[in-house]
């Protein structure tokens, strides 16, 4: 069962509170993750960076704009995505967090996924894509194909910061943002499928194959 409101509230309440790691030390405030319970696309980024630690919201200085745009020009809507950091906690200076660090704070992010059960999960960048697909290879080699595991789908992606100054890069990921649809869509079908029933747009086939006279069904 997809978790409430409430349940994922209450993890971010943990998470404001949290002390586990030295990284609580020197922020501002801590960054759960923000977007709705039911979201069907996770967009998982590395650690907040100095505007998300004073706003207490992930991605929402340059590269999180880089981030709503490439978004919408595939075709999603950053409103119907839950997006959140394998840490919580704005490292000093925007240095790489540390694999301690990583390892005190990642169980909050196993429990997002678990709350959320996305049938998407975007990994932005090479920490994203180390620490939830170990050992699948690199982020040039995996940029923007699909990776089942865990009977999840994984996209590892290249991070929005790293596209900013780079329109090489910007345009890669422009285009593997693209293929992001077609991935959530298959997704969808293959959770109506297992629920034991079709998906909307098959329930549409099925109708229109035999005439139009079901779409009262609708
Ligand atoms: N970069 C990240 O990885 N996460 C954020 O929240 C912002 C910038
Ligand atoms: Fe806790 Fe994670 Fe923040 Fe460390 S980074 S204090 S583990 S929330």
């Amino acid at each position: 069962m997809v978790a409430t409101t409430e349940e994922v509230l209450e993890l971010h309440g943990r998470v404001r509170a949290c002390t586990a790691c030295p990284l609580h030390l020197t922020r501002i405030q801590a960054v759960p993750g923000y977007g709705p319970a039911t979201a069907r696309v996770m967009a998982v980024g590395e650690a907040p960076g100095e505007n998300e630690d004073r706003e207490g919201k992930p991605f929402v200085g340059a590269a999180g704009r880089l981030l709503t745009s490439l978004l919408e020009s595939a075709g999603l809507d950053r409103r119907d995505i839950y997006i959140t950091n394998i840490v919580k906690c704005r490292p000093p200076r925007n240095r790489d967090p540390e694999p301690a660090e990583v390892e005190a704070c990642s169980h909050y992010l196993d429990e997002q996924i678990e709350m959320l059960q996305p049938d998407v999960i975007l990994l932005l960048g090479r920490h994203a894509l180390t620490r939830l697909l170990p050992g699948a290879g690199g982020i040039s080699r995996l940029h923007g194909e699909r990776v089942r595991h865990d009977d999840r789908v994984f996209v590892p992606l290249y991070h929005p910061a790293a596209a900013l100054y780079n329109a090489g890069l910007r345009e890669t990921l422009d285009a593997d943002m693209r293929r992001v649809r077609g991935y959530l869509a298959d997704a969808e079908a293959a959770r109506a499928r297992r629920a034991g029933g079709a998906s909307a747009s098959e329930l549409r086939e099925v109708a229109a194959a035999s005439g139009g006279d079901q779409m009262d069904l609708f």
